[in-house]
Order: C-alpha cells, then sequence, then structure tokens
C-alpha cells in the first residue's frame, strides 16, 4: 500500500570522483561575484585548492572568502552578511564539513535581505517566516556525514549553560547544485570518519524509522546503509579499499540529507540539539555515541507500546542488512542491529557521554531540551524516564 507523500526540493547532485573540477562551469551559470565560504583548514590546505581558484579566476570570478571556524554561531552569520551584503555578490560556495555549509547557506539566504538569522531561528527569537530572496548557494562537502548539501537548514549554536543549537530552515535555501566528489575526502583523520560517519548512518536510520518515512525516502534510506556498511569500517581502518570505501560514504551520507530533509529523524538528534549546546562536543560523536543506546530504547518501546508499528519491521530490515545476515525471527534481527551498533560504537572509539564532560546530575535539563523538531518524528515517543535512561547508559 503506497500512500500520499511529496517530496521536497533537491539540488541537482553533481556526484562522482574529479567532479570538483567541473566547479567553475557551475558557478559561471550564475555570474562572476563569488562569495566563497570554506572551514579554517582543510580545504585551503588541499591539493584542490590551487587549480580551483586558477579556474575561477581565469573565468574573471572576484572572489571574497569567509572562513568558518569551528561550529558556525548567529554571530558569524550576521558579521559576513554585514560585510558582504552590499557588494552584490552572484553565488556562495561552501566548501567544507558541516559548519562551513551550514554557515554558506545561512549567508546565501540573507546577503540579499540583509536581516539577522536570529529573526527567524527556530525556537529562539520571534521566528519570523523566512522570505528571501536567497543568493544561489553551491554546496561542496569535504566530509561524509550531515549531508547538509542536501538539506534545507542550517544548523547554528551557541555554547554554554544558555547555549542553544537551533535551525534556519526554509525550502529556498536548498543549495542549487551540490557538488559531491569523494576525492575531497581524501586525508580526512579516523576521528572524524568515525564520527562523521556514525552521524550519516544515524540519518539514515532515523529517517527510515520516522513516522513520517515514504516509500521513496525509505527506498533512498536502504541504498545509503547499504553503503554504509561496505564503506565505514573500510574507510577507517584505511587499506587499499579505502578509496572506494569513501566514495562509499559520500553517497551514504549525500543520501542521509536527502532523507532527512524529507522525514525528519528521531530520539538520536532530539538529544543532539541541547547535548551540543550545553557541551562542546562535535554533532557526529554525539550521535555516535547514542545511535546503539536508542535504537534499544526505541525498539523496547515499540515492542511494548506499539507491537503493530512498521518502524519494528523496518528495524528488523536494518538488522538483516547491516549483519548481511537473516535470523527468520524479526525479534533476533532487531536484537542483532542493537549488537552490531554497539559492536561499531567500540570498534570506531565514540567516547562516552562522561568522557565528554557530562554527568548524572545535567541528564534532567538534557532530557528538558530534548523535545524539538527531531524528538516529533521518532517512531514512538519516548517517556522523560525513557529518555534519562537511555542518556544514562552512555554516562
Ligand atoms: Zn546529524
Amino acid at each position: 500500500m503506497i500512500g500520499p507523500f511529496s517530496i521536497a526540493r533537491l539540488p541537482r547532485i553533481v556526484f562522482g570522483a574529479g567532479v570538483v573540477k567541473q566547479l567553475p562551469d557551475l558557478v559561471a551559470a550564475y555570474g562572476s561575484r563569488l562569495l566563497l565560504v570554506t572551514g579554517a583548514r582543510s580545504f585551503r590546505a588541499s591539493p584542490h585548492a590551487a587549480p580551483l581558484l586558477a579556474g575561477l579566476a581565469a573565468q574573471g570570478c572576484t572572489i571574497d572568502t569567509v572562513e568558518i571556524t569551528g561550529e558556525p554561531s548567529p554571530e558569524m552569520v550576521d558579521d559576513a552578511v554585514r560585510s558582504f551584503g552590499g557588494r552584490a555578490i552572484d553565488v556562495v560556495v561552501g566548501i567544507g564539513g558541516g559548519s562551513a555549509l551550514d554557515a554558506a547557506k545561512a549567508i546565501a539566504g540573507l546577503l540579499r535581505p540583509g536581516n539577522s538569522v536570529m529573526d527567524h531561528l527556530e525556537g529562539v527569537g520571534p521566528e519570523t517566516p523566512y522570505r528571501g530572496p536567497a543568493t544561489p548557494f553551491i554546496a561542496v562537502p569535504t566530509t561524509a556525514g550531515t549531508g547538509s548539501e542536501a538539506t534545507k537548514n542550517a544548523v547554528l549554536s551557541r555554547h554554554g549553560p544558555d547555549g542553544f543549537k537551533k535551525s534556519f530552515r526554509d525550502e529556498a535555501l536548498v543549495a542549487a547544485v551540490a557538488v559531491v566528489d569523494p576525492d575531497l575526502l581524501a586525508g580526512c583523520p579516523p576521528e572524524l570518519i568515525a564520527a562523521n560517519g556514525m552521524d550519516a548512518l544515524t540519518q539514515l536510520l532515523e529517517s527510515f524509522v520516522s513516522s513520517r518515512a515514504n516509500p521513496l525516502t525509505d527506498a533512498l534510506a536502504l541504498s545509503g546503509l547499504a553503503a554504509v556498511r561496505d564503506g565505514l569500517l573500510a574507510w577507517h581502518d584505511g587499506g587499499a579499499a579505502a578509496a572506494a570505501a569513501r566514495a562509499r560514504m559520500a553517497y551514504g551520507s549525500l543520501l542521509s540529507g536527502v532523507c532527512l530533509a524529507q522525514t525528519g529523524l528521531g530520539a538520536v538528534h532530539g538529544l543532539a540539539s541541547p547535548l551540543g549546546a550545553f557541551f562542546p562536543i562535535p554533532h557526529g560523536v554525539v550521535c555516535g555515541t547514542l545511535v546503539a543506546a536508542a535504537t534499544r530504547v526505541n525498539i523496547a518501546a515499540l515492542e511494548t507500546r506499539a507491537p503493530q508499528s512498521p518502524a519494528l519491521a523496518k528495524y528488523a530490515a536494518v538488522g538483516r542488512l547491516l549483519s548481511d545476515r537473516d535470523s527468520r525471527e524479526a525479534r533476533d534481527d532487531r536484537a542483532r542491529l542493537v549488537d552490531l551498533l554497539e559492536a561499531w560504537t567500540e570498534r570506531l572509539a565514540l567516547p562516552r557521554l562522561s568522557a565528554l564532560g557530562v554527568d548524572a546530575a545535567d541528564v534532567p535539563r538534557i532530557v528538558a531540551a530534548s523535545r524539538g523538531s527531531s524528538m516529533k518524528t521518532n517512531p514512538v515517543v519516548l517517556t522523560d524516564d525513557e529518555i534519562a535512561g537511555l542518556l544514562a547508559a552512555r554516562l
């Protein structure tokens, strides 16, 4: 039975080893005044930077640059909009990890309107509807994790006890083009491969069991999960198969963004919002350390309170897919999924929350701040006690 669904806007997607060479031509379609948003290090130090900048210069592009250090804050976005809003920028190109891409996306959204991003941020401030116009945005990821190149939201953070980690979200913010070149991922250190890869895995899993999943996103989520199964540990471990493995992860990460933009996420991302705001923990590390425990709690809650939920069969299907085994009993396949996620968490050395500065006294306020947009599409409504138990299991 295929029910009604709709698929929101996606970027034009250009995928493959070496496709970054097409970037000057892709930029030219939008004009010659370019704002380049990068992270602080990786891309500028990579062998791809010089030929790309030369190619853009050869086309007569004028290039202004913004470097994003760490996770983007509303102030970074507003500063860039103030600095470059008057320069008639034709196109914004973001090259980097999720932080650089999210910053670029928000800056592209506000260069022309010129107002503060705080006007639009979900859950803080006036939440004024965004009316655009957005400047065309080209997203070029250099990590495999967030899928930001395919989504309509930019996550911005303010850290500390009154901190937040919230989205500026609008369909007009979706990149015009996503240029996904697995070669740009070469040189990614193992701890980033682990954390970002577990983020992609979590996003695929949470999209697949989301209460807003549909047959089209299900097909994409399963394809992405198979790629993560074959790519994550192989890339992390290095060796001869690493190039093929990182292409699989670039693909899986892209699909995780495509899916989450349609379906929303779940409990892990509901908790990632306050955890990432209250503590200086990278997003992928939060996801990686919680995904096994959250999956265990979700499955137990569904088995007791919603045994007819389609999410139960889906968890079993992911257990079979990731383990490449079929135990003929859905309950056993689900148990195998949790075991496998726990084994990957250990193998990829994701730290426990206590090692990241979280202790038992913090749990109540994390639980209280966890019911943002992601938690609303979790396949079952978890109680406060269940969420607290999930956190306690990873302290
Ligand atoms: Zn995520």
